[in-house]
């Protein structure tokens, strides 16, 4: 199968072709990142539009460099959602379009499954599988019995980390986005300070306001009192108390599903920390547990993940109908 799969969800207009699951013939990326930038964060408006000039630019690029038409193609896979509606309408027009124009069948695929499923990239998927997702805008932990099954056992209560990551950066006069900068600045640093470690209801939810407030009063409270502190020490205290959060409901999570794999994904599968410590943990105490723990290019939004995902998705038989419509709060 041959799939080209468009990804807007948020704010980057992406558009892959993958060729029989997981081999990519193209994956072009347009980043609004520059744009955003200077305004701090993502401004929804602004990216719909942006997503508008690019994505026809985008597509035929990706086919170009695929050396493919949209004819060749067995199905269009799209996000259809979470993310932000007016980015995900451009990118649900756009595939509604070619799917009615050129006869093919339609694929909506929600964008997490989309960062699960970027594994397959890296290598053989394994089930009964468990993933920890870490983004933007979700902190979950997914089992899959089997193909294309997701089951949620934790969600986030409030803030995702990758938000906390950006928030924490924002009032420590960081750029946008966060996450690679405190990132970046921790590795200067010990985590010496002491925050609050987060409280949740269930045993594999998640929680990082808490954290994020216990930031913003420690930064204040050193304002107030007129004392310096040092920022590298703040970003890796704020770093290890958020890992330390996921990968104890991670273990929790292993412990009682015993997978045969795990997996990492979303934008702050990035971090370098997490890997360092997902590594650390998977060798020490499950050496008989397989894990992946995908590239960098794979983690951040693209449209390859959606393309993987959507050749699953089409090959148990989910299809889009000509009323297909972007869903902002999607659920897997
Ligand atoms: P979602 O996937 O939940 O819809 P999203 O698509 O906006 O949200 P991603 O693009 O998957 O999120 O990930 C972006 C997030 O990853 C941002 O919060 C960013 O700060 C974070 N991030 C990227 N690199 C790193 C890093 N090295 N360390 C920590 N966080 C990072
Ligand atoms: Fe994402
Ligand atoms: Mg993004």
């Amino acid at each position: 199968t041959c799939i080209l799969a468009i990804e807007s969800s948020c704010d980057e207009t992406a558009v892959a072709i993958v060729e029989n699951t997981n081999q990519v013939l193209a994956n072009v990326v347009a980043t609004q990142i520059d744009v955003h930038k200077e305004f701090g964060g993502v401004i929804p408006e602004v990216a719909s539009r942006i997503h508008v000039e690019n994505i026809s630019m985008v597509i035929a690029e990706a086919l170009k460099k695929a050396n493919k038409q949209v004819s060749d193609m067995d199905a269009i896979a799209v996000t259809k959602g979470p993310g932000l509606i007016g980015s995900l309408h451009v990118g649900v027009q756009a595939a509604k379009t070619l799917a009615w124009s050129f006869h093919k069948p339609l694929v909506p695929v929600h964008h997490i499954c989309g960062h699960i499923y970027a594994n397959a990239l890296v290598k053989n998927l394994k089930y009964p599988m468990l993933a920890l997702v870490v983004s933007g805008g979700h902190t979950e932990l997914v089992y899959l019995k089997a193909e294309y099954e997701f089951e949620i056992l934790g969600t986030t209560q409030d803030d995702a980390v990758g938000e906390a990551y950006d928030k924490v950066a924002r009032v420590m006069g960081l750029p946008y986005p966060g996450g690679p900068q405190i990132d970046r600045l921790a590795k200067e640093g010990k985590p010496v300070y002491k925050l609050p470690h987060p409280k949740t209801a269930g045993e594999m939810d998640y929680s990082f306001s808490g954290l994020k407030s216990g930031v913003l009063q420690f930064i204040d409270r050193c304002k107030r009192k007129g004392e310096t502190y040092v920022a590298a020490d703040l970003a890796a205290s704020f770093q290890e108390t958020a890992l330390d959060e996921l990968l104890d409901k991670l273990k929790i999570a292993i412990d009682q599903k015993h997978p045969a794999q795990v997996v990492l994904a979303g934008g702050v599968a990035a971090n370098s920390r997490l890997r360092e410590r997902l590594t650390k943990l998977m060798e020490e105490a499950y050496p008989d547990i397989d894990y992946i723990i995908p590239p960098l290019s794979c983690c951040t939004d693209n449209a390859a993940m959606i393309g993987v995902a959507g050749t699953i998705a089409y090959q148990h038989g989910v299809r889009g109908d000509f009323d297909l419509t972007a869903d902002c709060s999607m659920e897997m």
